[in-house]
């Protein structure tokens, strides 16, 4: 086997087995923290030397325990954490951050403070939502600093400034590949397969990031010396919250479709943007909060600009992408939302899309491989 498959299968198996991750980290006697979406500082739990544990649902599990907390009309993705932090999937974490962006988080914040308290720490996190001017900054660092305190309790030693400053420094060190990866696999989809690609990023949010950027780095380093090979087949930007289930993405290798960019709240619309200086590391990581941007669930005050649109219209054109796939998650409001102001954008630069609905309790894909079979017809005639 060559170091490339060495490698992609490495990350293939902590991808698909995030409960094996969380025993093996167990094990090292180490403690972890569930983190869900979106934008927790993750990089505290880092500096506490606690595991941070990316929670964005799953694939395999059906909502049954959930219903008894959520309503029918949360995305599958929140049902489907409160699912395994209720059936003992998650029993292994020492705590959950639960951040409190869109409307559904909200509430499923308190859902998951009345079922789990008894289990274990539950930590709060409202962001702002004018999170640029003084006063955003102030609160995002209140906010982030009660997160500090309550890891400080879990882990049961303090987390010192410098602690904070070599975590961001691992985390945005670790932003470098990642964004170096998602390059490379563009340049390379005949040795990154959709599949292939999906669980090379999937298995950062399961993996501690200073393990995870060596492994990263190294299959980089492989993947720059592949000489340069013509793609036969199209090629295409995927946008959404998540797509991570295989048996979707074979359905792009099947029909060699590369993906080389995506606008993924799970992928690219997280290292995008890095931790900048600041002697104060909370501030710092309260400004890298405030510099993210281009973004559906984050307030934009020049919103009437359609400047989301543009950047995704203008990330297809500058990655050489052919269209743009949308993945839009059943009952994601700010996704819908934000779709006809996308659409406008994309349908007056002339590029073309597809917009899928799917949910992470989709077990047949033969819609999607319909359509998707279309569309790349369609781009390989235009
Ligand atoms: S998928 Fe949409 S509704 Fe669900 S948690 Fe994410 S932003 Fe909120």
């Amino acid at each position: 086997m060559s170091n490339l498959d060495n490698l992609f299968n490495k990350f293939e198996q902590a991808a698909s087995s995030p409960a094996g991750q969380l025993a093996a980290y167990k094990a090292q006697g180490k403690k972890a923290i569930g983190v869900l979406p979106y934008y927790a500082p993750e990089e505290l739990v880092y500096a506490a030397g606690m595991v941070p544990f990316g929670m964005w649902g799953s694939n395999k599990k059906t909502i049954s325990r959930a219903k008894e907390y959520c309503a029918t009309f949360y995305c599958t993705i929140a049902q489907l954490a409160v699912e395994m932090l209720l059936d003992g999937t998650m029993d292994g974490l020492s705590g959950v951050i639960t951040p409190t962006i869109c409307d559904t988080l909200r509430p499923m914040s308190q859902n998951i403070r009345i079922s789990m308290s008894d289990k274990m720490p539950v930590i709060f996190l409202a962001h702002p939502q004018n999170r640029f001017d003084e006063n955003g900054l102030r609160f995002t660092v209140s906010q982030y600093t009660n997160i500090r305190k309550r890891l400080e309790e879990i882990a049961g030693h303090p987390i010192t400034d410098d602690d904070i400053r070599e975590a961001i420094k691992v985390y945005n060190a670790c932003h470098v590949e990642q964004r170096r990866f998602v390059k490379l696999a563009g340049e390379h989809p005949e040795a990154v397969s959709a599949v292939k690609r999906s669980a090379v990023l999937k298995a950062g949010w399961f993996t501690l990031k200073d393990e995870y950027t060596k492994m990263l780095k190294e299959l980089n380093d492989e993947l720059e010396a592949l000489p340069k090979v013509a793609w036969p087949g199209t090629k295409v930007v995927v946008s959404g919250i998540i797509f991570d289930n295989p048996v979707l993405l074979q359905i792009f290798d099947d029909y060699q479709i590369a993906i080389v960019a995506d606008d993924v709240a799970h992928e690219s619309r997280t290292f995008k943007t890095d931790i900048p200086d600041d002697a104060d590391p909370m501030m710092a990581l309260a400004r890298q909060f405030a510099n993210r941007d281009h973004d559906v669930l984050l307030y934009d005050p020049a919103s009437a600009k359609n400047r989301r649109a543009e950047y995704v219209a203008q990330l297809v054109k500058d990655s050489g992408a052919d269209g743009l796939v949308l993945f839009m998650q059943q009952f994601c409001d700010p996704e819908e939302m934000e779709y006809p102001y996308l659409k406008k954008e994309l349908d007056a630069q002339n590029i073309p899309h597809i917009k899928l609905g799917i949910d992470q309790q989709m077990r047949d894909f033969g819609q999607a491989r319909t359509a998707l079979q279309a569309f790349a017809d369609v781009l390989a005639l235009s």
